[in-house]
């Protein structure tokens, strides 16, 4: 685990058979309020916790699970870490967190394909995320947690209810699967998916001033330059009809 900033470390995805997500872990570590950023691929729970460990972390400070979107490569080992989090709440945006609770797992596995796939990989049954969610984000609102102020902007496209948590005072974006570095976005095929929606999402995020991007997967950025993001939304926009 690497510390980003003050108040924000990195845990890398350790890819597999497919990607596994990073996970952010958020707050001032003296508030005994943190907040763990997505959780990652199936079997990674144990890498994942054992991370926050080695950094010194008592679990019990981790308050919450906070989803940007409930792709499997973020949402796989959601329940083997709040296995070691009985405390901790989960909030994700309304719309996939209604999917969770119905144990409809469209948004989780994007494709018929990959469900059969992933579920002959990885052993996972029909019903493993049916999850109870505590806390429903619409988008808008205002995240006083752990001594840092991050606002919840709800980005659709990549999947219905994706978000991004952005802290102005450092300029920190985290944006799960809708902006990476190197000009990449994620993908707009999936279940739930809208192109124009992710248009209109990334040049939402485009008004936004970032100095560090920190992204689901891939590298992570500290000092992006300016007008980064809405150059990258101007080279996709014309696929993104
Ligand atoms: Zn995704």
């Amino acid at each position: 685990m690497i510390e980003v900033t003050k108040g924000v470390s990195f845990i890398p995805g350790q890819d597999d058979f497919i990607p596994d997500s990073h996970v952010y872990v958020l707050g001032d570590p003296a508030s005994q309020d943190l907040s763990i950023v997505d959780a990652g691929l199936v079997g990674k729970g144990k890498y994942k916790m054992g991370a926050i460990r080695k950094m010194g972390i008592d679990p019990s400070a981790i308050k919450r699970v906070i989803m940007t979107h409930t792709h499997l490569d973020h949402i796989g080992c959601l329940a083997e870490i709040l296995g070691e989090l009985p405390e901790a709440e989960l909030w994700v945006q309304t719309l996939e967190a209604e999917q969770l609770e119905q144990g409809d797992e469209r948004t989780v596995h994007g494709l018929e394909m990959f469900r059969s796939m992933c579920e002959m990989q990885f052993g996972i049954k029909p019903g493993d995320f049916t999850f109870q969610v505590h806390r429903k984000l619409e988008g808008g609102e205002s995240l006083d947690i752990g001594g840092m102020t991050w606002e919840v902007i709800h980005i659709p496209g990549h999947s219905m209810g994706g978000i991004a948590l952005y802290n102005a005072p450092q300029k920190i974006l985290i944006p799960g699967d809708v902006v990476y570095a190197d000009y990449a976005i994620g993908r707009f095929d999936l279940y739930g998916a809208d192109a124009s929606a992710l248009k209109k999402s990334l040049f939402n995020l485009a008004e936004l001033e970032v100095d560090i991007l920190l992204p689901g997967h891939n590298r992570i950025v500290q000092g992006l330059p300016p007008g980064y993001i809405l150059q990258t939304a101007k080279q996709w926009e014309v696929y993104l009809t």
